[in-house]
């Protein structure tokens, strides 16, 4: 372990894993007792699949208990799975969601109090303490991560700035106003700050900045570059969601070589999308969780659709909590163009390793030429590539083209458009827009 490595909670998150297993099949045989006698919903589904509380003996018991998936929260919205009468909830939040009704979140107080411990831990992971202050510009109200960081920050004793999302060029000013430390927003919003930065031609000296805690949407380790160049930080990569608590599930720390999961918080499992069967450590799949400890809502087997690999292997920072690796992609997220996956993020990578591109792109799908799958890319040019014409912006479109192609096997349109042409997203940045009508 470096002796610099900061924990909020060496205790837990240096546990012998041992001890740590012991600790998780204890709260695991709580948390399905629970769920089967104060939630009908858990209920019937254990028992279609013929499974009781007490059939759990060992860990790898999970495998026999039902999966909980996005629907079976909106079938019971809103308080349909709650575990407790509704006066003893203190907080609600709710995930957009694009179609259909809203996730809820449910929180009682010892919920809350399990929340900011593991976002005080995910906050002092990236190296923060007491000391610090906390640019908060994630969402505020229904969205989890606003409240999530915000509870977190204040559990660990930093100087939290509930600023939420937007007003950039304020944003600038207070960040150098108030010295703040560090950076909480999503990845997308990272750069669209570095960017009013830039054009109010503040210099980088006036901001006391190290780092920033970026999460709530995919991003890859071409983006991860980009903002640390901008930006001068180190930045550092936070996973979550509504129906398991919300920002702090995971988190990385000092090596910034994937996110640690609170595991005795979280069980995670990662199964194979397609037959549901449990996969090993080192698998690419589907992440699932059971949640340890929530009383208000209990999670089962939750799965995420999000696309990873778990690594058991010790860490230098001497955590012993498994890591996660970058989201590879969301289910949902993946397109299907022309019968081949391809996730944004592979277009992404390449976009970002190519010179004269502003990181800002999306992606539109459609299905119009002979009932072919057509995805095009448009990608914003630097002023100096702009101003060099339209040869030179066909040049490094057909090097994207190219690249893609190798990557992914498929062959794409590429359209570079102007400088500033791309709107920035204050929050989760919106890159697909498929209008395919399938
Ligand atoms: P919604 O499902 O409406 O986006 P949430 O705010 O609950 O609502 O989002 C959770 C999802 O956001 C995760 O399941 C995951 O797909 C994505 N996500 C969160 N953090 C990250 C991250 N660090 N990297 C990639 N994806 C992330
Ligand atoms: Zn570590």
């Amino acid at each position: 372990m470096s002796s610099t490595e900061r924990m909020w909670n060496a205790e837990f998150e240096m546990m012998p894993r041992d001890q740590l297993q012991k600790l998780q099949l204890q709260r695991l045989k709580q948390t399905v007792e629970r769920a089967y006698y104060k939630v009908p919903f858990f209920r019937k589904a254990f028992d279609q699949k013929g499974v009781k509380p007490e059939d759990i003996k060992s860990l790898d018991d999970v495998s026999k208990l039902p999966f909980t998936i996005k629907n079976d929260f909106r079938d019971n919205y809103p308080f349909g799975l709650l575990a407790e009468p509704i006066e003893n909830v203190v907080r609600i939040h709710a995930s957009s969601g694009t179609t259909g009704k809203p996730i809820v979140g449910a929180y009682n107080r010892n919920d809350l109090d399990v929340w900011a411990e593991v976002m005080a831990r995910s906050i002092t992971g990236s190296g923060a303490s007491a000391g610090d202050v906390l640019q908060n510009a994630y969402g505020y109200g229904l969205f989890t991560g606003g409240l999530g960081f915000h509870l977190g920050g204040e559990r660990m004793g930093a100087t939290v700035i509930p600023i939420s999302g937007g007003l950039s060029k304020r944003q600038i000013m207070m960040m150098e106003d108030l010295g703040s430390t560090t950076l909480c927003c999503t990845p997308s919003y990272a750069l669209a700050l570095a960017e009013t930065m830039q054009e109010g031609q503040v210099s980088r000296d006036r901001f006391k900045l190290q780092r920033g805690i970026f999460g709530a949407e995919p991003w890859s380790e071409a983006m991860r570059k980009e903002i640390e160049e901008r930006w001068q930080i180190d930045a550092f990569n936070i996973y979550g969601l509504t129906e398991l608590i919300g920002p702090g599930v995971s988190c990385e720390c000092s090596q910034k070589v994937g996110m640690h999961i609170w595991e005795d918080h979280f069980l995670a499992e990662i199964i194979d999308p397609v037959t549901g069967e449990p996969l090993g450590y080192g698998q690419e799949g589907e992440l699932v969780f059971t949640s340890l400890t929530k009383e208000a809502l209990p999670v089962i087997r939750y799965r995420t659709r999000d696309r990873t690999v778990l690594n058991v292997e010790p860490c230098a920072c001497g955590r012993t909590h498994v890591r996660m690796e970058r989201i590879r992609g969301r289910t949902d997220d993946m397109l299907i163009i022309r019968g081949v996956n391809i996730f944004p993020s592979q277009i992404e990578s390449v976009i970002l390793t190519l010179p004269d591109l502003e990181p800002q792109y999306f992606i539109v799908v459609d299905r119009e030429k002979s009932n072919l799958d057509n995805l095009e890319v448009r990608v914003e040019a630097t002023e100096r590539l702009w101003i060099r014409g339209e040869e030179a912006r066909q040049a490094i479109a057909g090097r994207i083209r190219r690249e893609v192609q190798q990557i992914v096997g498929i062959s794409i349109d590429v359209k570079i458009v102007e400088p500033k042409s791309i709107q920035r997203s204050e929050g989760k940045a919106k890159r697909v827009f498929d209008l395919r009508e399938l």
